[in-house]
């Protein structure tokens, strides 16, 4: 099982890291150690100092497939729920302004957490994320405003990897990442529903 992810996939998240809106998907893996234990707390790593939360709407693929066109994409989705993308935030960006690939900074232990899974046939309509933090709500997205809908997230990443039954697709976050700490709650929603509570340590 892999773990693929998008980057910069809402224009208001890509502005406020001071990044380009991107012309094509910016794709990058977690390994499946990346996956948090579930009902397990979120520890941050001894190594970095600004751990950022990145809510996202995850997807499950549900059959083998490569070369994937849009029109068919939605049949690979099997499932789907919202998660968190983990980010080292501080050591991403030494990683990035020295040109090196950014897997320590997003692919650490526990680095990828996940809701509880709505089984499909899902929705092919919008669906809203949100992201509480110790009670406030501090991130708040909708598919709608995705800069790559999930049909060509599809077909553009089975040009390079085959999907395989159970691969995970966390599909790029909105504004409002930030950073934890120990002892915070986080709390995420996908379509207003709680799927996700997790504590930091
Ligand atoms: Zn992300």
């Amino acid at each position: 099982m892999k773990i693929l992810c998008i980057g910069r996939n809402y224009r208001d998240h890509a502005m406020e890291l001071g990044n380009t809106v991107p012309t094509e998907p910016v794709v990058f893996c977690k390994p499946d150690s990346a996956i948090l234990q579930p009902n397990f707390p979120f520890t941050i790593p001894p190594w970095s100092n600004d751990i950022h939360h990145e809510v996202e709407w995850v997807i499950k693929i549900g059959r083998v497939g490569k070369f994937i066109e849009p029109e068919f994409a939605w049949s690979y989705v099997d499932s789907m729920t919202v998660g968190i993308d983990f980010t080292a935030r501080d050591l991403q960006s030494k990683l990035k302004e020295n040109g090196l690939p950014w897997e320590k900074a997003k692919g650490f232990d526990g680095s990828a957490v996940l809701g509880t899974w709505i089984p499909g046939p899902i929705s092919q309509g919008h669906h809203s994320i949100a992201l509480e933090k110790n009670g406030h709500l501090v991130q708040a997205g909708n598919t709608v405003d995705f800069i790559f809908p999930l049909e060509e997230l599809i077909a553009h990443v089975s040009q390079y990897f085959t999907l395989k039954t159970g691969d995970l697709l966390f599909t790029g976050t909105p504004a409002g990442v930030g950073p934890v700490s120990p002892g915070d709650e986080l709390e995420a929603k996908l379509d207003g529903k709680s799927l996700l509570r997790l504590r930091i340590r």
